[in-house]
């Protein structure tokens, strides 16, 4: 048996306004003229928050086009222009949501490594560190912002360049900067990480460190999303809390079905994660019975809609893609169902689940 060693991110800080600690924090990790870039969510594009950001020497603010989810095509090219244009850079920081984040932290990676961004995709792929990276999230739920993957879509599958060097040098958790997200979109991004904590908790990975982590986010999200009747600033706080125990949790185990199946619905039908995992958590009472019936009381008293009918009329060939991708999740199968998974989730079994959809 052996345990897994991790890298974790390697500075913190946590705090309402800690974004205008950012100057004093890049400071020393410039590097002579090299420029810090800022990949900076396009929705702020226009916000106040861009005139926050502490700009110097040839620094330069990018927005990143985050209308699809982060493809290895748009990571090459926003790395080859950067080399164009500067050869070397200082670091990169990634200011917005999970795609935001993992498109900087992959930016970070192909400034030093070869080739394209598709060539890493798996598990420790990546052979050289990048340039120093932060992240600063302005959605809470992924966990994107402790993990030590960044999603890509590439010209063959959705996976992650999984490896040591892909966490970030540094998080910024200013929860001020998520207040004024859509409830929409704060929901199936919190729902990540309410997903991420039930099938984290419900798999057969667990471990107490795991589950130390799991049990808190949840209790973050049952308070923001059950308990509570008005959004407030604090609640800004607890979600954003949930997002990093609910990304610690994931480090030592994995998840589990709902983001096996809704990987499928995202590669075929480019379903956003958020809303892909809410999808197929509303299906899945078979596998997380007290989960999946919380998570509906939640879609309930949050005035969600949740999409039904997506796989309706799709083809064959189509179902056979989507299984194929999901199927290859196989550390996810393997956690949700244990080691004899395979003859758990039958592809006549995940064909039915996907009809459903
Ligand atoms: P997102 O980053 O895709 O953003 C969703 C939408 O919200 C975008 O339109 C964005 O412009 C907007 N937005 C961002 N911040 C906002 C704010 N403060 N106010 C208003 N609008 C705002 O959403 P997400 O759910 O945070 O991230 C999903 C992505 O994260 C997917 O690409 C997924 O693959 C990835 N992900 C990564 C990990 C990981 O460990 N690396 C884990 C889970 C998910
Ligand atoms: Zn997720």
């Amino acid at each position: 048996m052996s345990f897994r060693n991790f890298k974790m991110v390697s500075y913190v800080v946590f705090g309402r306004g800690s974004f205008n600690q950012l100057d004093e924090i890049l400071t020393p990790h410039r590097k002579g003229d090299a420029p810090m870039v800022f990949l900076v969510d396009h929705y702020f594009e226009g916000k106040p928050l861009l005139n926050r950001i502490p700009l110097r020497g040839k620094d330069k603010v990018v927005l990143a086009d985050v209308t699809y989810e982060p493809k290895t095509s748009q990571v090459d090219e926003l790395a080859r222009s950067l080399k164009e244009e500067f050869g070397t850079i200082s670091g990169v920081i990634g200011i917005g949501g999970g795609s935001t984040m993992d498109l900087a932290k992959a930016v970070s990676l192909m400034m030093t490594n070869p080739g394209s961004s598709a060539d890493y995709q798996g598990w420790d792929l990546v052979q050289e560190a990048g340039v120093y990276k932060v992240g600063i999230p302005t959605l809470s739920g992924t966990g994107a912002e402790v993990s030590r993957t960044t999603v890509l879509t590439g010209p063959t599958r959705k996976l992650g360049m999984n490896s040591d060097f892909t966490p970030f040098d540094q998080i910024v958790l200013d929860p001020e900067l998520t207040k004024d997200a859509p409830a929409n979109q704060r929901f199936y991004t919190g729902m990540d990480c309410y997903i991420h904590c039930i099938e984290s908790l419900e798999g057969t990975y667990l471990n107490e460190f795991s589950k130390s982590y799991g049990e808190k986010a949840l209790q973050l999200c049952q308070k923001v999303f059950v308990e509570k009747n008005q959004w407030d600033n604090e609640s800004d706080d607890q979600l954003m809390m949930a997002s990093y125990a609910g990304g610690m949790s994931i480090a030592y185990s994995q998840v589990g079905v709902a983001h096996a199946v809704s990987y499928g619905l995202s590669y075929l039908l480019g379903t956003k994660h958020g809303i892909g995992n809410c999808i197929v958590m509303n299906h899945l009472e078979e596998y997380y019975p007290a989960g999946v019936k919380e998570f509906k009381l939640m879609v309930e008293k949050n005035q969600i809609e949740i999409p039904q009918g997506i796989c309706k009329g799709l083809t064959d060939e189509q179902f056979e893609t989507m299984m194929n991708v999901s199927l290859g999740m196989k550390p996810l199968w393997e956690n949700a169902l244990g080691k004899d998974w395979e003859s758990i989730m039958t592809r006549e079994k995940l064909r039915a689940l996907y009809e459903r959809l």
